[in-house]
């Protein structure tokens, strides 16, 4: 019987859209480690977004800070994102690079453009920020023929084989042995830091570290310029600079991961680095770059993916047509949606409300962060910092009672994270400040 899919009529699938049939389905049919990653005692069962917003099974409306995990840049549903994506969707799902394929190739030349100029940057695209890290960890030790990592603890560069070798945090680590020669240094943390807020000891900990750990010769360093999961804690200015200027002096590459800084979340400049007035090696992507589409990129130096040209790397769904083409349309949105200015203006008048909240509560040691990626400590004592943890979840709980998704985050679990769509307006901000500060007193 010949088959003809145009003409023969399917009946749709049925969705059962309940919270009791997912949670039956999710727990019979889906992995257990699920469970360590999931947001409220009964999670939302989302149904739609638009914008800045979301909608449960039950048509109940939030003002999203999470953007699920700060995939959702230019906001959900954007009419150019959609319009992109569908016009490829009725192309071809999928083209691999064995082939050519144009929306790739316009992709990395537009996301090139974004970078900072007079340097040859080339751009190879993968479909996670996980994937990313590691093709940027591989370069950096195919080119320069050294092994070692220099990492920064309580960062968080996902949970793949390499990746979770970086991320310096506890609950990402499974008990097993992973990949070596990753060497981590006291992260500058001026609220929590084991050397407060002074910049040389963590910087001089980076040398010691090299001389005590390595051959003296490192493939490179690689930080966030603010650790997102890891507590919302921007690298302090100067750090960067310094930390570069030493893993070059041994031999090493320098690595940022814009994964969640990047795209102006951070309300200052286009990617998270640019604050810090230094020039990476290698920038990894991932997140916002397809507003939810899976998507991630590493941007080198061209001599640093040249070294790898002698070997295949390939990856069957890298360079996804449709991924890149909602790429491309969120470069377009970013810029005519101003979502640099947006983050700016809108990241300030947030943190002056949250910084009120702190003059209020004794329960809010720290506010900080940079633009629309924003962290609010919660402590029981200002003096010995205990984490307020149970506190942050009940606070979340509140909120999303009251129509707000709020995340929570640190390695304590006790900070608020906030990194809402990149077009959050003022009197979203101006609801989520009431809501949080009526939450303080359900606790
Ligand atoms: N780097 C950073 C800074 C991240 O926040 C994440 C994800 N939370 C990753 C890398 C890993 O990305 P993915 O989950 O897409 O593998």
């Amino acid at each position: 019987m010949r088959m003809n899919h145009q003409e023969k009529a399917y009946s749709p699938l049925e969705t059962a859209w309940s919270y009791e049939s997912t949670e039956q389905k999710r727990t019979s049919f889906m992995s257990p480690s699920l469970r360590t990653f999931q947001a409220y005692s009964k999670p939302l069962v989302l149904k739609r977004g638009q914008g800045q917003y979301l909608w449960d099974v039950h048509e109940k409306k939030y003002v999203d800070l999470m953007a699920q995990n700060l995939c959702i840049s230019v906001g959900y549903n954007h009419p150019l994102v959609n319009s992109e994506v569908k016009k490829q969707i009725d192309l071809m799902a999928h083209c691999t690079t064995m082939y050519f394929q144009p929306i790739p190739a316009h992709f990395a030349e537009e996301l090139v453009g974004r970078m900072p100029a007079g340097t040859d940057w080339v751009v190879h695209f993968v479909n996670s920020g996980s994937e990313a890290i590691d093709l940027a960890v591989l370069m950096a030790r195919v080119f320069t023929g050294n092994f070692e990592m220099v990492a920064l603890r309580n960062c968080y560069h996902g949970l793949q084989f390499c990746a979770m070798a970086l991320t310096g945090i506890q609950s990402c680590r499974q008990p097993v042995p992973c990949a070596h020669g990753i060497v981590h240094v006291p992260n500058p943390d001026p609220y929590r830091g084991i050397f407060g807020d002074e910049l040389a000891p963590y910087v001089d900990e980076i040398n010691r570290s090299i001389m005590a750990s390595s051959p003296g010769r490192i493939a490179g360093f690689i930080a966030e310029p603010i650790q997102g999961f890891g507590g919302v804690m921007a690298l302090p200015p100067g750090y960067l600079a310094a930390a570069f200027a030493i893993t070059r002096a041994a031999g090493g590459v320098c690595i940022v991961d814009e994964v969640q800084t990047g795209f102006t979340r951070t309300g200052s400049h286009y990617w998270g680095f640019q604050v810090h007035a230094v020039l990476p090696d290698i920038i990894v992507l991932g997140k916002g770059i397809g507003n939810g589409f899976p998507l991630s990129a590493v941007v080198a130096k061209r001599e640093i993916a040249e070294a790898m040209a002698q070997k295949k790397f390939f990856n069957t769904y890298g360079s996804n047509p449709i991924s890149c083409a909602a790429g491309r349309a969120v470069l377009r949105a970013i810029d005519e949606d101003h979502t640099l200015r947006n983050a700016k203006e809108m990241g300030d008048y947030l943190k002056q409300k949250l910084l009120g909240l702190k003059a209020k509560y004794e329960l809010v040691g720290d506010v900080r962060g940079s633009g629309l990626m924003l962290g609010v400590e919660l402590v029981r004592d200002r003096i010995h910092k205990e984490p307020a943890d149970v506190e942050a979840g009940k606070i979340a709980e509140y909120a999303r009672d009251h129509g707000v998704v709020v995340g929570k985050g640190g390695v304590f679990g006790n900070v608020l994270r906030i990194n809402p769509p990149l077009c959050i307006e003022k009197h979203d901000i101006d609801l989520v400040a009431e809501v949080l500060n009526q939450s303080f007193h359900c606790i």
